[in-house]
């Protein structure tokens, strides 16, 4: 496979800013501009009115770094073909960095490791993080250590990536994606591409283009409620491992120190012990009904006295979707986030000398916007542990739609497949979808969306992007099942 496209550019200059002139225009996206450019030069096109560099030419332009986004660019640069990944950020990892979401989750699902996220692990390993505690199985990651391995992996299989640089709209031409439009660090530029993934976790690429998505719950119209995750450093945990896991018989975090947690959800009417500690908050006026419901928090294996907040939960009448709504919510979870720090110095032993070390700079959006493909996973697939013989990952985390429904976990070795016919749409040929934001029902989507789950979804993205260029097949006519089993990171057992 050809490294870059026919038109004449190094690979060396691919993404190297080239005589940019639109520097500090305004940031004029929408889905109004599809279709609005035209080429004028093989490094400039003409867009809203403007000429604006070519940065990229590129056979599979991945937009969103996250874990499904990251995943699928090693892969698809791995698989022979050229790879730009357009970021927002200045890391990769999406939520398990920026957002501070961490440990990855247990998919509950055996042998559900697909080659490229055992590696990932591995590599941890190798920077000194042990992922396994021995009892659960999730993966202790280390947000930065996971970063490092990232731009590492990336490097070293060659793939570009286009940092602080926002995708704002997309060009179409027919029923395929021609080019992205990037809002970079110094200004509009175009990356243009035979195939396209979207891994913004918010379908943002593919609602650019047309695409069919739905957001929310269809019962209610509410999204999952956005969480502001923070890291607390200064904690004894020592201390406070006494004091929660033997002194008050909390039995819920089976592992032991380094690898600790502790956790309470009052709606989830599990009776953690700390349930009654947060609500004397609300009795004593220091913190909200709000700021009680919802606390847990995890040692980072790599940073002493430094633990993962998985709070505030903001109230589900912020929205996920509506960028007003969003900006409020930021604003009052980081209030929230203060209160219940301040709660915790000042009540929970182990926490006396705690402060907030960092907030995430991504807020935690559990869902957003999915698109609607070929595919459409629904809750029956999780009960029926349906099979498909295009799968391209197993998992089988429970159900977990935070205020709306939490399943039983499958009965135990169970698990559903995730058919690649979910990554792809009628309506664009060339498009992938990967990630949080696949064809999936709100309620169906609340178990696919852990992090591990995002990555091997990844993973075969960038595997099928590459296949499909390489034997000039549309990504959305792809039968996963007629890729090579040895090139395949997953292989249907139904
Ligand atoms: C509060 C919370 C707690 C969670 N807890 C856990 C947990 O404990 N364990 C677990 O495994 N999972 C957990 N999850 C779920 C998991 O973190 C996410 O579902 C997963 O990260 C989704 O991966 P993704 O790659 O699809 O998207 P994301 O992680 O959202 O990544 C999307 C990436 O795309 C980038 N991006 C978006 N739009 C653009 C754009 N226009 N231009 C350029 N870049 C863009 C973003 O900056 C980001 O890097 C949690 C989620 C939340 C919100």
């Amino acid at each position: 496979m050809e490294r870059s496209f026919s038109i004449p550019i190094s690979r060396r200059d691919l993404f190297k800013l080239a005589g940019l002139t639109a520097a500090g225009v305004v940031l004029s996206g929408g889905s109004s501009h599809v279709n609005a450019a035209e080429n004028t030069s093989g490094d400039t096109i003409k867009y809203a009115d403007k000429k604006i560099p070519v940065l990229g030419l590129v056979d599979v332009c991945i937009c969103g770094g996250g874990p499904a986004g990251t995943a699928a660019a090693v892969n698809a640069a791995r698989n022979g073909v050229s790879v730009g990944l357009i970021e927002r950020g200045i890391a990769l990892g999406g939520l398990g960095v920026l957002g501070c979401v961490y440990p990855f989750m247990d998919t509950h699902a055996p042998d559900s490791d697909t080659p490229y996220l055992a590696e990932v692990k591995e590599r941890l390993r190798g920077y000194g993080i042990e992922p396994f505690d021995g009892v659960t199985g999730q993966t202790w990651h280390n947000p930065e250590t996971l970063a490092l391995i990232h731009d590492e992996m990336c490097a070293e299989a060659g793939v570009n990536i286009l940092y602080q640089a926002v995708l704002v709209d997309a060009l179409k031409s027919g029923n395929k994606i021609t080019t992205a439009i990037v809002q970079t660090i110094a200004g509009l530029a175009a990356v243009k591409a035979k195939t396209f993934i979207d891994a913004t976790g918010d379908a943002y690429l593919s609602r650019m283009v047309g695409v069919d998505y739905e957001r929310g719950y269809e019962k209610t119209g509410n999204n999952q409620p956005l969480s502001f995750r923070f890291e607390m450093g200064g904690i004894d945990t020592e201390r406070l491992y006494q004091y929660v896991a033997i002194d008050l018989k909390e039995d819920w975090c089976k592992s032991k120190l380094p690898y600790f947690e502790i956790a309470e959800a009052m709606h989830r009417k599990q009776r953690y012990k700390l349930e009654e500690f947060m609500a004397r908050g609300v009795e004593s006026g220091e913190l909200t009904q709000d700021e009680a419901e919802y606390m847990q928090a995890y040692t980072i294996i790599g940073k002493n006295g430094v633990m993962s907040m998985n709070c505030p939960e903001i109230p589900v009448k912020f929205s996920a979707t509506d960028p007003i709504s969003y900006s409020k919510a930021v604003t009052f979870g980081r209030k929230m986030m203060r209160n219940i720090a301040r709660y915790l110095i000042n009540h929970l032993p182990g926490f006396e000398n705690a402060f907030i070390s960092r907030e995430a700079v991504m807020l935690g959006a559990r869902e957003s916007w999915r698109v609607k493909g070929k595919y459409y996973m629904v809750e029956d697939d999780y009960h029926n542990q349906s099979r498909f013989p295009d799968a391209v990952c197993r998992t089988a985390w429970f159900i977990d739609a935070h205020g709306e429904k939490v399943s039983e976990k499958l009965p135990a070795g169970g698990f559903y497949e995730i058919p690649y016919r979910a990554l792809v749409t009628d309506k664009i040929s060339n498009l992938i979808v990967a990630g949080r934001c696949i064809s999936a029902s709100f309620i169906l989507q609340a178990s696919m969306r852990i992090q591990p789950t995002c990555i091997s979804i990844g993973e075969a993205a960038g595997i099928a992007a590459a296949y499909g260029l390489q034997n000039r097949i549309d990504a959305n006519e792809i039968d996963w099942a007629n890729i090579p089993a040895y090139k395949r990171s997953y292989v249907s057992q139904g």
